[in-house]
């Protein structure tokens, strides 16, 4: 199950205090993400000087970059409360109708996981955000009739790890869109070194700092996760001082490798060389062939793989590159399914990746 693996950027048990307790506050502490931040802090102080609520936003990307974390600073960059729930727990129209008529003027609704509405529970969102009212139906039968009711002006933030999963409607009714980014590894190393200070580590070592940025998968969540158990490691085996070497050795200890693969990844890869020479491997395919969901391998561990470029998407599936033979030390077949593309089958594929 992806949720156990140490290089999950999905939150695990442990996870939620500790990511409550790392969060950043402010966009200025808000490490990376440039054009989100530079844009958004526009949006916000004009909104501001306005006084008005700011458009409805839609975050999306891989899991553990930060979707959450933005939001909340919104909010407070704003002046305003946020409203946190997910679509999952939302589970009728009746819910929602509650939630939106409990915001307060300017509050910020925070859904996580929006792609997970009901079509119900999307048809009662479109005239709230749109028009700021709600639909509601009193009485049964052929005296039945709906009434509008307005709820107050509000924000909506909508989270999603899976941007082709979202309705057109819905993703329409959105006024600004943006796609979180794996971070660089200078970025981690900035955000883990801030981290080890507020976890109270008692020698941070850049070099240690940088270990742990390079093989968290360009993901924070991550990053805090590996800062802890090397933070322990380090506590347990040279007083406190995590320098590279014992971030290493607790990495390697949990599994993870020089690049930040583990053995799920690496039995991926080796799937698709050993039963497909290396690909062209469709997403259904390779999820029956290794057991994982089909949305995971597309979430979780192919953004990662796709940026090492140790795999390419291709119109026929997904394919091996001779980076990835080369680190899986086989020899590539004599005719990889790897030629080069045209400029539209790769202008497509770019915007495929995108979901
Ligand atoms: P998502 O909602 O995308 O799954 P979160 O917002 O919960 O991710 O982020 C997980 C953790 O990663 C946060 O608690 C925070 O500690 C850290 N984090 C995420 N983005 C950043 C960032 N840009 N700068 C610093 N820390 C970050």
């Amino acid at each position: 199950m992806d949720d156990e693996r140490f290089v999950s950027g999905l939150a695990r048990g442990d996870d939620t205090v500790l990511d409550a307790s790392l969060r950043p506050r402010t966009l200025r502490e808000y490490v990376g993400q440039e054009t989100v931040k530079n844009s958004l802090s526009i949006y916000i102080q004009a909104a501001l000087n306005r006084h008005e609520p700011l458009d409805h936003i839609l975050l999306y990307g891989p899991p553990g970059l930060g979707k959450t974390t933005l939001a909340n600073i919104v909010a407070s960059e704003m002046g305003q409360n946020i409203h946190v729930t997910s679509g999952p727990a939302i589970e009728r129209p009746g819910d929602l109708a509650s939630i939106l008529a409990n915001l307060s003027e300017g509050d910020v609704l925070f859904i996580d996981e929006i792609h997970r509405l009901s079509r119900a529970v999307e048809e009662v969102l479109y005239p709230a955000m749109e028009d700021f009212a709600i639909d509601i139906m009193i009485g049964k039968g052929p005296t039945a009739r709906s009434i509008r009711v307005d709820v107050p002006h509000f924000t909506l933030i909508g989270a999603t790890t899976r941007f082709g999963m979202l309705s057109a409607p819905l993703r329409d009714r959105f006024g600004i869109i943006y796609r979180l980014e794996l971070y660089s590894p200078e970025e981690l190393a900035t955000i883990v070194t801030r981290n080890a200070a507020l976890l109270k580590v008692r020698q941070a070592d850049p070099a240690g700092m940088l270990e742990i940025a390079r093989r968290s998968r360009g993901t924070p969540r991550i990053a805090n996760r590996m800062l802890r158990r090397a933070r322990d490691y380090a506590d347990v085996r040279n007083n406190g001082a995590l320098t590279a070497q014992m971030a290493d050795e607790a990495l390697v200890m949990n599994g993870v490798d020089g690049l930040g693969l583990d053995t799920t990844d690496r039995a991926m890869l080796s799937s698709m060389m050993d039963m497909f020479g290396g690909g062209p491997v469709g997403l259904d395919t390779l999820a029956a062939t290794t057991g994982e969901d089909a949305g995971t391998i597309e979430t979780v561990y192919e953004p990662y793989l796709l940026k090492l470029g140790f795999i390419m998407r291709t119109p026929r599936g997904r394919v091996c590159t001779p980076q990835a033979w080369a680190y899986m030390q086989r020899t590539m077949p004599q005719q990889p399914e790897t030629a080069p593309k045209t400029d539209a089958e790769q202008l497509r594929l770019n915007l495929e990746s995108t979901d």
